[in-house]
Parts: structure tokens; sequence; C-alpha cells
């Protein structure tokens, strides 16, 4: 898709130098907006408190929205009490937490994304049929951590390029490669080059890991990266797609490009000079925080923002099985999770 230019804000006295460049797609993505909807439809339909496995998107504004309606988030499964209801995160989890969670009699909520869920289905199939999987992530990563848990005597991690030079496998010809959903698309591809370079027999996954949203919102920064002396990406340090965010920036001609949770992170000098500043979000960012870092540059006088559109995005999940159930079961009307242009705006 070609990219589609439009001037989205006004009403701010602007130096007609200065502009703000304003990527899209940016922020929520399909399976982050599912699993806050859950988190919420719980808190409604069941009351506080509502435990949730480690944070549920990676954004320190929206696990604090949710602390304040009444969700507790915990490290692991055997913090919740026994009876309670706990939410999965989008990352996903290894079967060894479902076990936990039925030795615990908790009711369970699995708001894994199913790009996710897809990555775990591959994962167990290559495994009964033998093969080893290179499981290209980063170590430690909660979605890696998940993934690999499904199959841990057939997973090996690779993370990055450079650990494709020094890897030990134990038959090269029954060999797949599967990704973490949120890497950089070019690194993974040296990745994978790197591999079949040592392993030609390396099988490809069946269809992409690295999902749409984590491609869209990359490909959107290298639209807007080479007009921008500085790109300023909204999102958490913990958030692998909004951290790749900033590499894409400075890897496609940005001389600067930062990562923030909030507006007020802003330092007025990195505005030093600059004449065009790049705005995007991560994949767990509401977009309430974008237009907070949109005010603070009006009022510096870039107040004309032309929004950069590389790609639509459609894609809706349901909300997770079991909790659709309990909806219905309640008299509820089944709901579906809809897009949102403002989440948690309204809390
Ligand atoms: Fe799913 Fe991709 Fe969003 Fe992760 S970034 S929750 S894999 S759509």
């Amino acid at each position: 898709m070609q990219p589609t230019h439009a001037n989205a804000y006004h009403g701010y006295v602007t130096d007609t130098a200065k502009r703000v460049l304003l990527a899209a797609p940016r922020g929520y993505c399909a399976g982050v907006d599912r699993a806050v909807q859950a988190v919420e439809q719980a808190l409604d339909l069941y009351g506080a408190p509502v435990y949730v496995r480690k944070q549920i998107v990676h954004n320190v504004h929206v696990v604090r929205t949710l602390e304040q309606r009444g969700a507790i988030f915990v490290d692991e499964t055997d913090e919740v009490p026994e009876g309670a209801t706990v939410v999965f995160s989008a990352h996903g989890v290894a079967p060894t937490v479902h076990q936990d969670a039925l030795r615990l009699q908790l009711r369970t909520i699995d708001a894994t994304c199913p790009l996710v869920t897809k990555v775990h289905n591959e994962a167990r199939r290559f495994a009964s049929d033998d093969f080893e999987i290179l499981l290209i992530g980063h170590e430690g990563h909660e979605e890696v951590v998940g993934t690999a848990g499904e199959a841990p005597d057939n997973v090996q991690l690779v993370d990055g390029p450079d650990a494709a030079d020094t890897i030990v496998v134990r038959d090269p010809e029954r060999l797949v490669w599967l990704s973490q959903t949120t890497l950089s698309v070019d690194e993974t591809l040296e990745t994978v080059r790197r591999l079949k370079a040592r392993f030609p027999n390396l099988q490809d996954p069946p269809s992409d890991d690295i999902c749409y949203a984590t491609q869209n919102r990359q490909v959107a920064v290298k639209e807007i990266a080479p007009q921008s002396e500085l790109m300023i990406v909204v999102g958490s340090r913990n958030s692998s797609n909004s951290v790749r965010l900033v590499e894409v920036a400075l890897e496609h001609g940005s001389r600067a490009s930062y990562l923030i949770d909030y507006a007020d992170e802003i330092d007025e000098t990195w505005l030093d000079g600059v004449t065009t500043v790049g705005v995007t979000s991560g994949a767990s960012v509401p977009e309430v925080l974008v237009r907070d870092v949109l005010a603070y540059l009006a009022e510096r006088g870039y107040g004309a923002v032309e929004e950069v559109t590389s790609a639509q995005e459609s894609l809706l999940f349901q909300l997770p099985r079991e909790l659709r159930r309990d909806l219905k079961a309640a008299g509820r009307p089944e709901t579906v999770a809809a897009g949102r242009s403002l989440p948690l705006a309204s809390i």
C-alpha cells in the first residue's frame, strides 16, 4: 500500500517550519485490545479483585489503570489465592502454568494472543514430528518462555544473529525455525540467513510468526524515519515491539530516537534544531498517551501534524472463550473485542 498523508491536528499556534509526522498504524493491536478488555470484563463480571499473571500487556499505564480498577498483578500463579480468578497475559504461558492453576482450583481466563497461540501450536506439532526447533527470540521474554515450555526438550533459543553462528544442533536434517512475534523483521531475516548458511535444510515456519502488528508498525516507522530528525516512540521499556521501533527509526534515518511512557518524560533539549518530529507507539500503548505527546509538541510549535498511513488494520479477536461463556451465562450480551481508538481514555 502506498502511504497516505493526512493533517490530523489543529488549534495551536504553529511554527510553519516545524511539523510532526505521525505513523499509522501505531498503538493497540488486536491481541492487546482483547487482553485488556478481558481484564476489564472480568472485573465487571466477577468483581474485584481479579488476579493477572504477569503484566497483561507490557505497558505501565495500562497496568496502573487496571490496578486502580481492582486488578492485582502477580508474578506466579502460586501467589493467587485458591479458587480466585486469574487472567493469563497476552504473551502466553507454558502448559505447566495451566497445570498449576488447575491444582490451585483457580478460575482461569487465558488472554494469550491468538497469534502467540499459533506459534505454540506450531512448536507442539514440530516437536511431535521429532524436529528440533530453533526459536528466535529474546532470552527471558515471557512469550519465549511460554512457547519454549510447549516443547522444552525440542526447543533451542537463538537470541539474535550472532547466536546463529555458534549453536550446536542434534540433527541438521530435522530442523525448523520459529520466532517470537515481536522481533525486528530485518534482524530476524539476518538470523535466518546465517542459520541457513550453516544448516541448508532448515525449514521455515508454515506462516510468519512475527505478527502483522509488529510488521506494520515497523514499516510505518520506516516510512517517516528518513524525514524525522527525532523519533519519539511511546511505549514501555519492557515492551519488545516498542524497543524495536526505536531501533528501526535509528536504522532508517532518524538522528535520535527515544522511548517514553509519558509526555512529561520528553527532554526539551531533544527538540533543539529539530524541524520534523516523528511520533509512533508500540502495540500495547493506548492512543491517549500519543495524544498527550502531540499536545506537548504542539505547545512548542509543532502543531502541524501529518499522519502517514502505510497500512490499514481491521483484525479483531473475540474475547477468551471462558469469559464469553460466563458472560452468556450471566445474561449479558456476548461481547466481541472491538478496536478502540481511545482505549482506557474514559477510566
Ligand atoms: Fe498479538 Fe502481535 Fe499484538 Fe503480540 S503484538 S498481542 S502477537 S497482535
